[in-house]
């Protein structure tokens, strides 16, 4: 397909999908211009492709909100690194995708500008926070999409929605341009309906940048070698992921998927992970810890629309355009935040969840030292849930993270596939790795797409 029909076929398919509301600036023009401009350049390897790209990456042609009201209709002096690198790559760039305020939930619903709809059931939540870019993917708008991650929010989405979601190894990715949430997890991570077309968009995006200090020197990840089988490899399956109330849908599709690995030769063994009911707790210090200082930065001097104060003064300013700015999920996070910070405070709270987040990672550390290659989970704890069910009880939300935040924590590459549905509705497993091993969980949750019937339901 040339670039220039593909242009018209994804604003064709955006505008089909607008009732999702999962896109948050295209535009048919802009589309026109990214199709002119790879008329002009090198095919790549992601040519004949369309992304969508979470709106807290920067670009220069769209504006960039966060999809907050603090940032309505600010547009970026720059581009973000991956953005760069992925248009340098031959993939048209179609649309800014919907997402939680600032990249804050696990639903969509903390859009200042709406929540997206689940593709499969519009009175469900397709996950979130890249909830948009998952259902952009799932509804066969483009045919990848960037998200983040701080906590979860490309894993958890591509589990609701029944696509792929990669997230790298912390600093495989230049975050240069990601608007900062929590800087010790964030990740930029992909999606697409196949591990494949996910693992590819990671690769083009991946490797060393000098405006990003925690980017590793490594090379640019590559596409791992096709694995026909999965012999020789040992995956764990961490007993704190498959409690004794594992929501039954969830536990049949994560079964029918260990019943695949070891069709495929892998050894599967139980395994340990101790401190795992630790780590919503230490998330819930150190994100709002990261993600107040961060958001300082938003005063209405700098970006993004301001209001004048009655007083007249910068301290009315800042109130002003903060309050109006910001809605409840945002504020919620800057008081805990500012809270576990506090002289007198931050021993007890900040302190002590930086220690536990050690022992969470020395947890994955002695497994993996142990002989195991690969861990295998339910991505998380249900299918999709209703819009409006999670939403007056953060904590309920926050619990949506339970099987994904651990690895944030401790930096390690983990990805979503699809293992079947249930009802009618995804259920998604999780593959983690070691620090840096990207190439054999992606080999292996290829071959096991190939075992797998992602739509067939798991409890027949
Ligand atoms: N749901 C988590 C949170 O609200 C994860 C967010 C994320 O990964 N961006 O913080």
């Amino acid at each position: 397909m040339s670039a220039a029909s593909l242009a018209r076929e994804t604003g064709r398919r955006l505008a089909a999908s607008a009732s999702l509301n999962a896109a948050l600036h295209w535009s048919q023009a802009l589309l026109d211009r990214e199709a002119e401009r790879l008329d002009q350049a090198l095919p790549g390897s992601l040519s004949g492709t369309s992304v969508a790209l979470k709106d807290n990456l920067v670009t220069i042609d769209h504006p960039t909100t966060c999809a907050s009201r603090i940032l309505e209709g600010y547009v970026s002096p720059f581009e973000a690194t991956a953005v760069q690198r992925l248009r340098a790559a031959g993939a048209l760039v179609a649309a800014k995708a919907n997402m939680d305020e600032f990249a804050m939930g696990s639903s969509t619903e903390h859009s200042a500008f709406g929540r997206v709809l689940h593709p499969l059931d519009p009175d469900r939540v397709p996950g979130g926070s890249s909830g948009g870019s998952a259902a952009l993917v799932a509804a066969g708008v483009t045919t990848t999409a960037l998200g983040s991650e701080t906590g979860g929010s490309v894993r958890q989405p591509a589990s609701f929605c029944g696509v792929v979601g990669i997230k790298p190894s912390y600093g495989r990715v230049s975050r240069f341009g990601l608007v900062a949430f929590g800087s010790s997890l964030d990740c930029i991570s992909t999606f697409g309906r196949s591990t494949s077309d996910a693992a590819q968009l990671l690769c083009a995006i991946s490797g060393h940048d000098p405006l990003d200090a925690t980017t590793r020197a490594d090379p640019p990840l590559a596409m791992p070698p096709v694995r026909q089988d999965l012999r020789g490899l040992v995956v764990g399956l961490p007993r704190e992921y498959f409690p004794a109330d594992l929501h039954p849908g969830v536990r049949a599709g994560c079964d029918r998927a260990i019943a695949a690995l070891k069709r495929l030769g892998a050894e599967v063994r139980d395994v340990s992970l101790p401190h795992t009911r630790f780590a919503v707790p230490t998330y819930y210090i150190v994100n709002p810890a990261e993600a107040a200082a961060n958001l300082a930065r938003f005063d209405g001097v700098r970006f993004g629309p301001r209001q004048v104060g009655p007083e007249g003064d910068v301290r009315a300013l800042y109130q002003a355009t903060r309050g109006v700015g910001f809605g409840a999920e945002v504020r919620r996070r800057i008081l805990v935040g500012t809270f576990v910070l506090s002289a007198g405070y931050s021993d007890q709270y900040y302190s002590r969840a930086q220690a536990v987040r050690r022992l969470i990672i020395r947890d994955f550390d002695a497994v993996f030292e142990a002989g195991v290659d690969l861990l295998f989970t339910p991505t998380t704890p249900t299918p999709a849930f209703r819009a409006g069910e999670k939403i007056a009880d953060p904590v309920q939300m926050y619990l949506a993270d339970i099987f994904v935040c651990p690895a944030s924590l401790a930096g390690l590459p983990a990805l979503s596939l699809p293992v079947g549905r249930d009802l009618g509705l995804p259920v998604g497993g999780q593959l983690m790795a070691a620090d840096r091993d990207e190439a054999t969980m992606i080999a292996a949750a290829i071959a096991l797409e190939s075992a797998l019937d992602p739509i067939a339901e798991v409890r027949a």
